[in-house]
């Protein structure tokens, strides 16, 4: 058995979705599940016009175009997701009435456009000679916990999942990205979450593996609009990708958790060069080279705090996260001295108050648009002088590196740099490790 999940772009018109049709019935022979995002853009559209409705303008138009349009594209009927866009519209009817959006009423307005998503691929599929049946996630036991729009599945799902696939005689399309919790509220899995529901019930179901199935190639060595000469990479560890996941890399986060829970390895593919090897992640690979990719994060801001009279007492670095965790502010990188602790964040969200309490006993100084450049390669365990190579390029250059952090895994070299510095500093690392750079123009 196999997990195809198609992204939003693999479904967002009618051609895309007879081509993801023609991709499944070559791999038939596997038993697959296929996993489907809400066509692109149609989660965009659903926050919007929740917005709208909680300031009294319940608009369903330019929703019911997308799906109709693209039902129309592929010969269906359109009946096919009026009943879902007459319960859409009687909920923001509801929502413009009381004017008040909560979480789980948020969440309930955006699962529409993967449960019509499913119902319209489910459909083409049919025409195109795939028998298929269409199977909203919750109804195959994705029970989650109640964190309405990042909702985790709770750990009887996997049972219950495992059961209830058995019972499908033709092709389950499924839902991606939701669930529901016991009291059987709708919730979602966070942004792009239909990648961590493919690792759901891949993970659930023992499959041999979990195809992630999108409109570009695997992992790259860089990215490919700021590297001329960047490649796709064929093999990856779970470690590798982990590291990778957070630098807005190819798949959610999260998705790696179930698969690397039960040791099923992840392939990323493209839906428009199906013959492509694509990127595989799996536990074990063969560490070839030193350096599989080089990502950046952009637009962080840096906190540097300085206290003499604190940093050597215990109990400082509790202190400054518990406010960050109070203001639910994520620290994504940390470097420390005797006097100060320099730290980023990815936005200036809640950041006024949390400055406040710092300085209460720290002296806190913040700078916007800086970036984190991290390499990765489990080949950097293996080799000496790797921070060497990475920070000499750099000098040379003249590119300056503000902090730098090497976790104890040793897998990964990451620092901060001015936005500025992206596209060269990208360049110069990737010309180091990979004897081709060509910078593309600054980012
Ligand atoms: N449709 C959801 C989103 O746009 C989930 C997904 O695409 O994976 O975030
Ligand atoms: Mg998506």
């Amino acid at each position: 058995m196999i997990v195809m999940k198609f992204g939003g772009t693999s479904v967002g018109s009618a051609d895309r979705i007879m081509s993801c049709a023609e991709i499944v019935k070559k791999n038939l022979s596997r038993s697959p599940i296929v996993v489907v995002s809400a066509h692109s853009k149609v989660t965009d559209m659903l926050i919007a016009v929740a917005r709208k409705a909680v300031k009294g303008q319940p608009e369903i138009d330019e929703i019911r175009e997308r799906h109709v349009r693209i039902i129309a594209d592929l010969g269906l009927k359109p009946s096919l997701v009026e009943k879902l866009l007459g319960e859409l519209e009687v909920l923001l009817k509801g929502i413009s009435l009381v004017k008040e959006l909560t979480p789980r009423t948020l969440d309930y307005v955006l699962s529409f456009g993967e449960r019509m998503s499913v119902r319209t691929v489910t459909a083409a599929f049919e025409k195109a000679g795939l028998p298929a049946t269409a199977v909203d996630a919750f109804d195959l036991g994705l029970i989650t916990d109640s964190n309405f729009g990042s909702a985790i599945p709770l750990a009887e799902a996997d049972n219950i999942i495992a059961w209830n696939v058995k019972r499908f005689e033709k092709l389950p399309v499924v839902t991606g990205y939701i669930g529901k919790n016991k009291e059987g509220d709708i919730t979602t899995l966070g942004r792009n979450g239909s990648d961590y529901t493919a690792a759901i019930l891949g993970a659930a179901c023992a499959a041999e593996e979990i195809q992630i199935w999108s409109d570009v190639d695997g992992v790259c060595s860089a990215d490919p609009q700021i590297v001329k000469g960047a490649h796709s990479i064929e093999e990856m560890s779970f470690d590798e990708a982990s590291e990778l996941a957070y630098y807005g890399g190819r798949i959610h986060p999260a998705t790696l958790v179930p698969a690397v829970k039960k040791d099923i390895p992840i392939r990323l593919k493209n839906t428009y060069k199906p013959e492509n090897p694509g990127t595989l992640i799996r536990r074990k690979v063969v560490v070839k080279g030193i350096v599989k990719s080089v990502v950046y994060k952009e637009d962080l801001f840096m906190i540097d705090l300085v206290s003499t009279r604190m940093l050597q007492h215990h109990g400082f670095m509790s202190r400054i996260f518990e406010i960050f965790g109070k203001y639910g502010i994520v620290v994504d990188m940390i470097a420390t001295s005797e006097v100060s602790v320099s730290l980023t964040v990815d936005s200036d969200r809640n950041l006024e108050p949390a400055i406040k309490e710092l300085q209460e006993f720290a002296e806190v100084q913040v700078e916007g648009g800086k970036a984190i450049i991290c390499v990765v390669g489990e080949g950097i365990r293996n080799h000496m002088g790797v921070p060497g190579q990475v920070f000499g390029a750099l000098a040379g250059a003249g590119i300056g590196v503000q902090m730098i952090s090497q976790s104890a895994m040793n897998i990964n070299i990451a620092f901060l740099v001015n936005n500025e510095q992206v596209g060269p500093a990208v360049g110069t690392l990737h010309e180091t490790f990979f004897g081709k750079g060509g910078v593309i123009g600054p980012n």
